[in-house]
């Protein structure tokens, strides 16, 4: 099998992705080759297609992968690659590292038979996990991190009045928002894994906001309850998993006083909130990216209890047809997973 051409989907250009032949993967030294078995399209993908900067073509993309390391193990890989030198990295905050680079995205990733991956990155996975819940694995992980950002924010600043287990990291090895009444706006993947990801980190309460009647019923099999088209009431945590002007907003106007938003979706630039709520009524937003190490491991170690039967597998040979369907629309599973 190995030695002959790749098949990889190719960012080629602006809006434009091809299977193509490539060259086989040279595996610089520190570096193994995966086989890759399981790789999920992110929207932030689909957005980086269309138009171009983070992301410059030519690119293989796919940063949510598992597959087949060099000595026959099942591994998922994290994508987050850091200098290991700068303040941030020494903190443990390689995810913010100044020199952060991601593979999928700075360098060839999963979309493709075999990848090249430094062996750094390489997590071994439990046995008995699906490949699907697998390539989950990475989108989950930035929910973990979400949810662990409103945790660290109320459980410095403020109360959920539940009994002063706020914030609590100990043995559970949760450091969320126990005990939160939690909103989730937008039930693409990364939403609905944050839902789960409170319901298990121990929200009192999670609802959820969707214009698409499929993604809340997704939504209520993982436990979560509907608010409806919009949000009405006030929350401990408002998760904003679209990131529009009007999400953004939303997030703010219906955090309760003191409480917090997190925010991980990209939709766009503005920001659109009143900032003077954010003195009056002393309400907090925070910026979510990524996931530290540990967290992709909570991840990981969750990610087997959930429903994820809104995830669809498709082979390599469609991907263009599929990340095509997906970036135009007319093309609606909820997560597309690439299965080579
Ligand atoms: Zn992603
Ligand atoms: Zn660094």
């Amino acid at each position: 099998m190995r030695g002959g051409p790749v098949k990889a989907l190719v960012f080629t250009a602006p809006g434009t992705m091809e299977l193509l032949d490539v060259p086989e993967p040279d595996p610089a030294p520190g570096e193994v080759v995966v086989e890759v078995r399981a790789a999920g399209i992110c929207g932030s993908e689909l957005h980086g297609a269309r138009r171009p900067g983070f992301r410059q073509p030519p690119l293989i993309m796919g940063h949510e992968f598992a597959g087949i390391g060099a000595d026959g193990e099942a591994v998922v890989v994290n994508p987050i690659l850091s200098c290991g030198r700068c303040a941030e990295c020494r903190r443990g905050l390689r995810h913010v590292c100044r020199e952060r680079e991601i593979i999928g995205v700075h360098r060839a990733g999963g979309f493709a038979e075999r990848v090249a991956v430094p062996a750094s990155a390489l997590r071994p996975l439990p046995p008995g996990l699906s490949w699907e819940a697998a390539a989950l694995i990475e989108p989950a992980a930035n929910a973990v991190h979400a949810w662990n950002q409103a945790g660290r924010a109320l459980g410095a600043g403020g109360d959920l009045g539940a009994g002063g287990d706020l914030g609590g990291g100990g043995d559970s090895g949760t450091e969320g928002a126990v005990g939160a009444r939690v909103a989730v706006i937008g039930c693409g993947a990364i939403g609905l894994l944050c839902a789960a990801t409170a319901l298990s980190g121990g929200a009192a309460r999670v609802e959820v906001t969707d214009l698409s009647p499929a993604r809340l019923a997704a939504a209520q099999r993982l436990g979560a309850q509907v608010a409806g088209p919009g949000l009405s009431g006030e929350y401990d945590v408002v998760i904003d998993a679209v990131g529009s002007a009007v999400t953004r907003a939303a997030s703010v106007a219906h955090q309760r006083p003191g409480g917090v938003a997190v925010w991980l979706g990209l939709a766009g630039e503005e920001a659109g909130f009143d900032g003077n709520a954010l003195i009056r009524s002393e309400k907090r937003v925070l910026g979510s990216f990524a996931y530290r190490d540990e967290e992709f491991a909570q991840a990981m170690a969750r990610i087997g209890d959930w429903d994820l039967t809104w995830a669809a597998g498709y082979p390599l040979a469609a991907a263009a047809e599929v990340f095509t369907g997906l970036m135009n629309g007319g093309l609606d599973p909820l997560k597309a997973l690439l299965r080579p």
